[in-house]
């Protein structure tokens, strides 16, 4: 499951790689169809229906898509403070295995990313393992308490793109403007956890038909779509970049599609399990299913999908939030909320929007690539010449069983455990470096066998 040492090998010691055969979708660049393309040092140095020239080594890509590397904007690694659940190793691990090459981790360790000296160990610790760019997302405010806000000149300097108090709202409006007004001056996005605490504590789930029927304490769809409204209206007054993260309901959708429609910055994304998954699953108990925001209603799920339909949300991004078995082993109203998905998101997202729902490849790879490109600035989102290669190649049609034991995230909640999925990633390439290959040909010429070891 994850790559062979041969392949590997291979990879490292060949000066010249020719990927043929493949269909290349790369939607910034206008571009479906038949292709190869041909990288030297790990650089891309070319792209073309059809490239005859000798590499060191050939990979078969029939019947493959190769794409952008896929970026994902919402993780959670749990280093430092919870490497019980995850470490940036594991973790980059998984991204390299869904098909991830950039990941946007979020503040919400223990102690918080809202120091320099914070981000700077994130980043060596990502950067030791190298198996992806992993974008620390700071914290808004100090120890994401909601009140005072934290250095973001000096993280800015540090790498940082985004801020944000993720795992928790700024709960204080007040607050909330002004996190705004000083992202907008160091130039940072501002992600958005959009909550209303006053009206979703102590919730569970979604509240709705199920929650009445299940006796279980629920949280509005209101408490998303207010804080959502809020946010916006901020956004608005003070010009920042906002970004709205796990967008759940109907009601958001309907708020970033006006503001939008009325110019303002914002973007936003969704996870997998809010298009896949509703609040029906809760009537098992399985705290599992338990995540914020919750698991809504179907009604949502089809807004939600129309939404990434109709571009009002730019990003499918994972959320992957992993908890110990220890955690989740617990009664639904005492285990932590959340679920991993860096290593299930593509089957679920070709599953349900390509399979069931038709969108095209090319829609969906923007979704995973250009999309979260756009949203962070982080750069790749389309293969570019000349650049240290960053792609993704997967197959859209391969049928597999999701066995979470096989997973090289350390965590296990997932709720698609057993489900059957179309749609795998089959190489992963960050930085012109091999971080996940799977079942793909590798035809290396002699030249490159007489120079092995
Ligand atoms: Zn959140």
């Amino acid at each position: 499951m994850a790559i062979t040492p041969e392949a590997k090998v291979l990879w490292e010691k060949a000066e010249t790689i020719l990927l043929r055969g493949g269909r290349i979708v790369d939607p910034e660049a206008g571009l479906d169809g038949p292709g190869d393309a041909f990288l030297r040092r790990g650089r891309v140095e070319l792209v073309a229906p059809a490239i005859h020239r000798e590499a060191d080594l050939a990979v078969e890509l029939r019947g493959l898509v190769l794409a952008p590397g896929f970026g994902d904007l919402h993780v959670h690694l749990r280093e430092p403070g919870r490497e019980d659940a995850e470490t940036i190793a594991t973790g980059s691990r998984a991204a390299a295995l869904g098909g991830f090459t950039r990941v946007a981790c979020m503040p919400n360790t223990d102690p918080p990313l809202d120091t320099r000296a914070a981000v700077e160990f994130v980043l060596r610790q990502a950067r030791a393992c190298g198996l992806a760019r992993v974008f620390p997302v700071a914290a808004a405010t100090r120890g994401r308490a909601g009140a005072e806000l934290t250095d973001m000149g000096e993280l800015r300097e540090a790498g940082v793109l985004a801020v944000s108090d993720d795992g928790s709202p700024v709960a204080d409006a007040r607050v909330m403007r002004r996190v705004l007004e000083y992202a907008r001056t160091w130039g940072l996005l501002v992600v958005t956890h959009a909550e209303e605490p006053a009206l979703s504590r102590g919730g569970v789930m979604h509240e709705g038909y199920w929650s009445t029927l299940l006796g279980l304490r629920g949280i509005p769809a209101a408490a998303e779509g207010i804080a959502v409204a809020r946010d916006v209206r901020l956004a608005e007054l003070t010009g920042a970049r906002l970004h709205v993260a796990h967008v759940s309901t109907a009601e958001a959708v309907e708020t970033i599609r006006a503001a939008k429609r009325r110019g303002v910055a914002v973007t936003a994304e969704t996870a997998p399990h809010y298009i896949a998954l509703t609040d029906e699953a809760l009537k098992t108990y399985d705290s599992v299913y338990r995540v914020n925001p919750p698991l809504r209603s179907e009604d949502d799920r089809a807004a939600v999908i129309a939404g990434l339909r109709d571009g009002t949300l730019d990003a499918v991004a994972t959320d992957h939030a992993p908890h110990t078995e220890i955690d989740k082993e617990q009664e639904l109203e005492a285990t932590p909320a959340g679920m991993i998905g860096m290593e299930t998101a593509l089957g679920v997202t070709l599953e349900v929007l390509h399979h069931r729902e038709g969108f095209d490849l090319p829609r969906v790879v923007r979704l995973l690539s250009a999309g979260p490109a756009a949203v962070m600035g982080w750069g790749g989102g389309r293969i570019r010449l000349g650049e240290d290669a960053d792609l993704t190649v997967f197959d859209g049609d391969a049928s597999w069983t999701v066995d979470p034991g096989a997973f090289a995230s350390r965590a296990r909640n997932c709720p698609f455990r057993g489900w059957s999925l179309r749609g795998r990633a089959r190489l992963t390439v960050c930085s012109g470096k091999l971080t996940h290959e799977e079942g793909v040909e590798f035809c290396p010429s002699e030249r490159l066998l007489s120079r092995l070891p």
